[in-house]
């Protein structure tokens, strides 16, 4: 088919463009120099344009709209991919140009604006940005005319399918059997000894460590590689180019070693799929919230887990013999999931997480439902945090201004942080029917996990829905149950038995 054809070469074009960006991108944020920032903007300035023109040419928009047409006589993975083609095309193509570039702009002006106000705990600076970005957002999606709330076009642009009534019975989930659980876990009086978090843990070491995981994990060094940056991150470009990073602090010994094993998460998923998607649209992770899955799964489920460092342990000391000088699995295993009431999400704990991002979605819904305005918004989100996690934050930094995502216009994104570890949970119930997980953790035997996960996920890249995967690889469609159990089971065991 002539047109199939034409299509596979402008996607080809077009991924070269992509490669472009992302080697550009990768290298601003693990080695390029602070001056080289100015000429790469430029640069990127170009190679990004040449990436819209082409994403939004008459020939492109022709081509896809042709083969949607006939979307019937293509084979399925194809009319995946032309459906989201489609989808994304629709969305663009109603934009004028002058709005798709003030945003950009905007966008540009916002970024400095939250690091400032940020910086000074200045609200005031911020706020007429994140109006701006707000009503940008909802111009933007009353342009695309689809059916349905402004919000739910943004919650399924992060993750298809998703909506405000099934975040709503997420989270509602979550209210209801969560937070009385979190109170009870928080008024338990904690004094036990962290050796993790009192001494100085050197970078050298810990970056052997860090290592050391991506050899136990079972990463492909011939296909991916390591690095450090400021926020950990997964890049990739094929299931033959997959590189991750981490971070070190001499302070923080468990924010590489959990970094190290979340990015890993990502970065196996990634490695994984099947090189027949390397030439179309659907060669990566399928959503935000799989991806997130996989990820999460990696650093709570196993990396936290008991069985884990029954096995690293002693790796770790062998590391750092007078800092962990007696530490045993259980501190290490206390430690990992120590519970706290704080004030930045990153921070937080694996327990009281979903709670921020509960709080998130609270706000981002009502600000699109009119219920709450930008001004009111830092009073909105300290009352939440009183009534979620029994704390205010003392300032804004600490509080509304915290997150770099309002700031680059992603809103309706983090919900696919807390949707992720619950299909982490159901996934890993499935999981359990099928393998030894705590076995082959204590051996050290990640081969049988990591090969379940590409046969029931990973090798599929974006060709199924999360709807799809959770059906196929659990039965059943996506059920909050399986993660609140989970929870409860985990820090009950820790905290109340
Ligand atoms: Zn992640």
């Amino acid at each position: 088919m002539e047109r199939l054809e034409r299509f596979r070469t402008l996607v080809k074009e077009l991924k070269a463009y992509q490669y472009v960006m992302n080697v550009i991108g990768w290298d601003s944020e693990t080695e390029a120099p602070r001056g080289a920032f100015g000429p790469r903007a430029e640069v990127m300035g170009i190679i990004g344009g040449e990436i819209f023109k082409r994403s939004t040419s008459q020939e492109y928009q022709d081509v896809v709209n042709g083969l949607y047409r006939d979307i019937a006589s293509l084979d399925a993975d194809t009319a995946k991919e032309i459906r989201r083609a489609k989808k994304a095309l629709d969305k663009i193509v109603t934009i004028p140009e002058a709005d798709f570039v003030g945003y950009q702009r905007l966008l540009t002006l916002a970024q400095p604006a939250w690091e400032d106000a940020k910086a000074k705990n200045d609200w005031a600076g911020f706020k007429p940005f994140l109006a701006d970005i707000i009503e940008m957002n909802k111009k933007f999606v009353g342009y695309y005319g689809l059916p349905g709330e402004p919000y739910d076009i943004l919650l399924d642009e992060f993750e298809e399918g998703m909506s405000m009534k099934a975040y709503d019975k997420f989270f509602n989930a979550l209210k209801k059997d969560l937070v009385p659980f979190v109170k009870k876990i928080l008024a338990v009086k904690n004094d036990r000894r962290d050796p993790f978090a009192e001494a100085k843990f050197p970078i050298d070491n810990q970056q052997i460590f860090s290592n050391y995981l991506l050899t136990v994990m079972k990463f492909d060094r011939s296909r991916g590689l390591l690095k450090k940056s400021v926020h950990p991150f997964t890049w990739n470009t094929s299931p033959a180019d997959v590189r991750l990073t981490t971070r070190y602090s001499p302070d923080a010994l468990f924010g590489s070693v959990f970094s190290t094993i979340h990015e890993l998460g990502h970065a196996t998923y990634e490695q994984q799929i099947d090189p027949i998607f390397d030439a179309t649209l659907l060669s990566s992770g399928t959503t935000m919230g799989i991806h997130e899955s996989q990820s999460r799964m990696y650093e709570n489920m196993f990396g936290r887990s008991r069985p884990f460092w029954q096995k690293h342990l002693s790796e770790l000391k062998r590391l750092f013999p007078t800092q962990l000088k007696g530490a045993t699995v259980d501190d290490v295993v206390f430690a990992a999931n120590k519970v706290e009431a704080s004030y930045i999400r990153t921070e937080a704990d694996e327990l009281t997480y979903p709670l921020h991002i509960m709080l998130r979605y609270d706000i981002e819904r009502m600000l699109f439902s009119g219920k709450l305005t930008v001004d009111e918004l830092p009073a909105k989100w300290n009352e939440l945090m009183k009534s979620y996690l029994g704390i205010v934050p003392p300032t804004d930094s600490e509080g509304v201004l915290q997150d770099v995502h309002w700031s680059s216009g992603l809103i309706g994104y983090f919900p696919t942080y807390a949707l992720g570890t619950a299909y982490a949970a159901q996934i890993y119930h499935a999981m359990q029917k099928e393998l030894d997980i705590d076995k082959l953790l204590r051996a050290g035997d990640m081969g049988p996990i990591n090969a379940w996960l590409k046969d029931k996920i990973h090798r599929f890249g974006g060709s199924k829905s999360p709807e799809q995967i959770m059906l196929d690889v659990t039965g059943e469609p996506f059920d909050p149950h399986y993660y609140i159990d989970y929870l409860k089971k985990k820090y009950t065991a820790l905290y109340l038995s």
